[in-house]
């Protein structure tokens, strides 16, 4: 379901504490353990007050929801969030006291909320967190976690590329397939590399002009800068880097057949799919198409092995492919068969 028009509740928990070490407010929003445990990431950031912290904890837990009942998990919608003040992230003591803070939040939940890493955190910050509750994924692989989730989230995406291939081209055959890389990072550079293997002709943009080096070793791929990537003439375009890249100024300019990439909210709103639609584009929904990590990272919660999660990423080829046999079926978007799987899931489980 798109959210709703305004920030009207239908969670199941919402914290908010002000840390006894730090000072700082730490959220967890927790929308639905219909389906199990709320899983979902701690993000860092910085809000213009704690009130903004609170309701994007409420958006991105109910997000989760959709996103782990659409991809077949047991785990349902949390999110928590760490308001920081204006300025740099903590480090040292300061940075230590925070995390603390917010592993003392999370045990509240009682176990309803489990944590991972999300933007602002990382590994090292979940291994703070675990010295003071067990609700705690994301750890590095030598402390029995499951590692960085990019090379599964990238994984994914390729997965869900090669549905909207065969659906746009007839074939899920990358060889040749022209596809813009907007974002480097973490998942965007490891995708670059899986496309490259596949055979794609890339074009790769980031506003970090180090990142380049990621096309060193693939003689198919150039350079550009983001703006130009956004609106290449290419059979996919794949944002990898920041949410709300697609808006209602660029929708119409776009010159892809396919929108497929990692970026959580891709769309900067909901409807936007319906443009895209109406510009004959498919927008394969980025919480599918991004679901690799939250996959890897769930399988901590019964004893974490890799082959495990590489055919979960995997398994989103097959997900993104019934999705859109769904979407054709009934007239609707991509988005809105995504909504609907998610909902029955969730109907099953508490009905
Ligand atoms: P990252 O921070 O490692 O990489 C993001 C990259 O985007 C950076 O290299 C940055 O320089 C670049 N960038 C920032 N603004 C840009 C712009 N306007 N144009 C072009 N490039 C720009 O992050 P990541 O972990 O690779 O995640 C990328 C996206 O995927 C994010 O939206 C994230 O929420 C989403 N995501 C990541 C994972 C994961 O496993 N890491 C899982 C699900 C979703």
């Amino acid at each position: 379901m798109p959210d709703p028009p305004l920030m009207s509740l239908d969670h199941e928990e919402l914290v908010i504490r002000r840390g006894r070490r730090s000072g700082v407010y730490t959220i967890i929003a927790v929308h639905s353990t219909a389906l199990g445990p709320a899983l979902g990431g701690c993000r860092m950031w910085r809000y213009e007050s704690s009130a903004e912290g609170a309701r994007d904890a409420l958006r991105l837990s109910r997000a989760m929801t959709f996103k782990s009942a659409a991809c077949g998990l047991n785990v349902g919608g949390g999110k928590g969030v760490i308001c920081l003040e204006p300025g740099r992230a903590p480090t040292g003591k300061a940075r230590h006291d925070v995390l603390l803070d917010f592993a003392d939040t999370v045990n509240v939940l009682e176990g309803n909320y489990i944590t991972a890493e999300d933007v602002g955190t990382g590994s090292k910050d979940m291994a703070v967190i675990s010295e003071v509750t067990t609700h705690v994924t994301g750890l590095d692989r030598r402390r029995g976690g499951s590692g960085d989730p990019s090379p599964y989230t990238a994984m994914g995406v390729e997965a869900a590329m090669r549905a909207c291939c065969e659906k746009v081209f007839g074939t899920s055959d990358l060889e040749g397939r022209t596809v813009a890389v907007v974002g480097a990072g973490r998942v965007g550079s490891q995708l670059v590399k899986r496309l490259g293997k596949a055979g794609a002709k890339l074009i790769v943009a980031d506003i970090d002009e180090s990142r380049r080096a990621v096309i060193d070793s693939l003689p198919d791929a150039k350079w550009t800068d983001p703006s130009s990537a956004m609106l290449a003439e290419v059979d996919v375009l794949a944002p990898c880097a920041l949410g709300g890249v697609i808006d209602q100024v660029n929708v119409s300019r776009l010159r892809c057949q396919i929108v497929c990439g990692s970026a959580n909210n891709i769309l900067a709103h909901e409807g936007l799919a319906d443009d895209l639609a109406h510009e004959g584009i498919l927008y394969a929904p980025d919480f599918i198409a991004n679901a690799g990590g939250i996959i890897n990272v769930s399988l901590e919660l019964d004893g974490y092995e890799p082959a495990k999660a590489r055919a979960g990423a995997a398994g989103i080829e097959d997900t993104m492919r019934a999705l859109l046999q769904e979407s054709e079926a009934a007239g609707v978007t991509p988005l809105a068969a995504a909504y609907r799987l998610a909902e029955r899931r969730l109907q099953s489980a508490s009905g």
